[in-house]
This record gives C-alpha cells, structure tokens and sequence, in this order.
C-alpha cells in the first residue's frame, strides 16, 4: 500500500487496526485480480477508515468502491453504549451522523472518483443489489439480527472465486461478541473456504455457486 494513503489511513477516525488494514487492502488486490472489473463493498463505512484500505485497491484496479452506511451509527456507538462518541452528533436532528467526516476521509485522501458512498440501510441496498462483486467486507452493525442479516443478504452477491471478509470475529467469548464469529462460521460451512486470519479480520473466498448458509 503507498506510504501516502497507509498513514492518512493510520490517522482516519475508526475502528481498524493497522496491520488487519493491511491485510484487508491485501485481499482487495487478491480479489480485483480474481474478478477483473467487479466492484468493492463495503458494510459499515463509519469514519471512511476502512474505506481507505478498499478504496486504494479500487484506485489502483481501476474498480470502485461501494461504502454502505446509514451513517447513524450501530446500537453500539449509540449514546450509553461503549462505543459512543459525542462529537459525531448532529445536534439539529439529534442523531449521529458519521456522513460528513466519511466525506472529507475520502477527500482528503484523493479518492472521492473511487469510494462511492451508498447512505441507507444495508438489507435495502442489497435487496436491489445485482452486479457480482470481487470482494464483500461486512463490518455493519454487530448485533445478532444485523449480522445475520449482512451475511444473508450480501454473500450471495460475492462473485465466484470472488472474497468475503468478515471483521470483529473473536472465537473466544472473552475477546468480544459473538454475532461476526457465528456468520464466519455459517460462511465457512456455507459455500466459502478460509483464505487468511489477521487479528479479528477473516477472509474468504467463494467456492461453490450454491451457497447453504444455515
Ligand atoms: N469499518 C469502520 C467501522 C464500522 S462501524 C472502520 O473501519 O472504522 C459500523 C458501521 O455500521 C456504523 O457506521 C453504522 O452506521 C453502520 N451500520 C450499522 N447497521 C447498519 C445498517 N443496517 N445499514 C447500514 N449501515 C449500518
Ligand atoms: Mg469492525
């Protein structure tokens, strides 16, 4: 990854460590490889760190990124919740609003021609959704339904021989929630097959047309 973006990537506001950005970014280029000219996306933009990782493999495959957020923030980064950050309230409506700081994240880094922001709920945006993708990143809302629900909705959309990552899957219960290890696992036994392990981060690619995720 160019120096340039990994530092603007290493200082966006978010969630993704640093080297699991690196391997995320490695499995985009592995994916726009594998399907030449099919698009990225993304579920769960948040502050555009991730976005960043996707967005330079877009960049450098000339493909696109889609970044799927409602950009009201997940049940977790709600205000009482641990992962709540006051300052991205918009107080006129009274809501978090992650859109504008998505914005300049992508700006700033020179890569508003290649990220792509999809604002709404992602089972919507999937349920309209038809073009394969080379590489599906589900890092949406991780509660139980929104989970399953990301997974159901977009796998079937992953290319053949195309990537799906999965981030926050923690198989010890003492490391974090369950929900992103559950769908890895329906993942793995439905149609996908393990393709690398960094930190939280799980990727894998899709072996079988017919997927049978129970
Ligand atoms: N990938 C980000 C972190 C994502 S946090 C990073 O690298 O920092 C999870 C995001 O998922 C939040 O921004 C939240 O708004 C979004 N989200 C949660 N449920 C969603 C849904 N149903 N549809 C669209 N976005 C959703
Ligand atoms: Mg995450």
């Amino acid at each position: 990854m160019d120096a340039a973006l990994r530092v603007k990537a290493e200082s966006a506001i978010g969630f993704m460590p640093p080297d699991e950005g690196l391997a995320l970014h490695e499995a985009a280029i592995a994916a726009c490889t594998a399907v030449p000219g099919a698009p990225l996306v993304e579920i769960g933009s948040y502050c555009g760190k991730s976005s960043l990782y996707l967005g330079g493999a877009a960049r450098d495959h000339a493909t696109a990124l889609y970044a799927v957020d409602h950009h009201r923030g997940s049940e977790e980064n709600q205000p009482g919740w641990e992962w709540h950050d006051p300052t991205l309230v918009d107080d006129d409506v009274g809501l978090i609003d992650t859109l504008p700081i998505f914005r300049r994240t992508i700006a700033d880094a020179g890569l508003e021609q290649h990220v792509i922001a999809v604002v709404g709920d992602s089972t919507t945006v999937a349920s309209h959704w038809s073009t394969p993708c080379a590489l599906v990143f589900i890092d949406g809302g991780h509660g139980s339904e929104p989970a399953h629900r990301d997974l159901e909705t977009w796998a079937p959309h992953v290319a053949m021989g195309g990537l799906l990552a999965i981030h926050d899957v923690f198989p010890d219960p003492a490391d974090g929630g369950r929900p992103p290890y559950e769908i890895y696992l329906r993942a793995r036994g439905g149609g996908f097959e393990d393709v690398s392990a960094t930190g939280s981060l799980r990727v894998l690619r899709r072996e079988r047309r017919n997927l049978t995720l129970r």
